[in-house]
């Protein structure tokens, strides 16, 4: 039986690019480039390591995002994932966490799964939760926070880092896993995968394809929404230590002051 492996990665603004708010207080993606989630990258990567030690796998990546979220799924193709899912819809505007776990859950049920694999948290929400609301939706464990995980006999099993103790963890399939940034360095695409990408069958999913009535998500219907966003004060140059001879004493004196020593 092949192994169902399904990676759940999300479109982001660049980090780098000028995000904003846009006029309903939701984080505008229209004229900011986007990318896929870094800590997705992580999430694809392990994927890819467990097909490559299962005898039978195939991986599918999963997005819930705007048109331009293509990219994110094009970027995993590339990696190496064999197909995507996309489910778009406009009325998934301002949804919220809650929201897009429902999504997410009603779309694996329809690929069919075994293996969910995400990352440790989006690059731009970053809260987190949903591995942990998908898992409680679909009514499977959840193993997070991997920083190494593998699938042998039915079982995913994984080691977890805390800052006194490191756990190891098992679970039987199907299972929902998320892995960290210190799960091991995600590949770039090679000029040949990039090509293949192009080839590569993405299937394109509406809220009515799975289901889900316009009211179950979006802004009007999201739990959690931002009421209020104030642009971050710019920051300053900071302080300018000019050493002539006292450098080192001054440096010593602002740490303190700042009671980092
Ligand atoms: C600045 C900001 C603040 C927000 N604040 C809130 C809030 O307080 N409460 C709230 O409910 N929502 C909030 N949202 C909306 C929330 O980001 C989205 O609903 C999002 O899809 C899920 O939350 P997250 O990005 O924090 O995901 P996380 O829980 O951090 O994501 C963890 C993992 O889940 C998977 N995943 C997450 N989103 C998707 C997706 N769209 N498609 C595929 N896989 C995905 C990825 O594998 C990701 O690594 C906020 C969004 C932004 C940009």
């Amino acid at each position: 039986m092949s192994l169902r492996i399904v990676v759940c990665v999300k479109y982001v603004p660049d980090a780098t690019g000028d995000r904003h708010f846009a006029e309903d207080l939701t984080v505008d993606r229209d004229d900011v480039d986007g990318l896929l989630s870094e800590l997705d990258e992580y999430a694809v990567e392990q994927a890819l390591q467990i097909k490559d030690e299962a005898d039978d796998a195939e991986i599918t990546v999963l997005t819930v995002g705007p048109e331009d979220a293509k990219d994110a799924l094009r970027k995993a193709l590339s990696m190496g994932a064999d197909k995507a899912v996309h489910v778009e819809d406009d009325d998934l505007h301002g949804t919220d966490a809650l929201g897009t776990s429902l999504v997410l859950a009603k779309a694996l049920e329809h690929v069919g799964y075994d293996l969910v694999v995400s990352g440790m948290a989006s690059t731009d929400g970053g809260m987190g939760v949903v591995p942990a609301m998908l898992a409680e939706r679909l009514g499977v464990p959840q193993v997070t926070l991997l920083s190494e995980v593998k699938v042998e006999d039915g079982k995913v099993t994984g080691r977890r880092d805390g800052d006194a103790a490191s756990e190891q963890l098992e679970a039987a399939l199907p299972a929902v896993v998320s892995v960290t940034d210190q799960s091991g360095e995600a590949r770039y695409p090679s000029f040949k995968g990039i090509m293949a990408a192009k080839k590569k069958p993405v299937e394109s999913l509406d809220l009515s394809d799975l289901g889900i009535e316009a009211d179950e998500v979006g802004l009007e219907n999201a739990w959690t929404k931002v009421d209020e966003a104030t642009e971050r004060p710019a920051r300053t140059a900071g302080t300018i230590v000019k050493d002539e001879g006292e450098g080192g004493k001054q440096l010593a004196e602002f740490l303190a002051g700042q009671k980092f020593i």
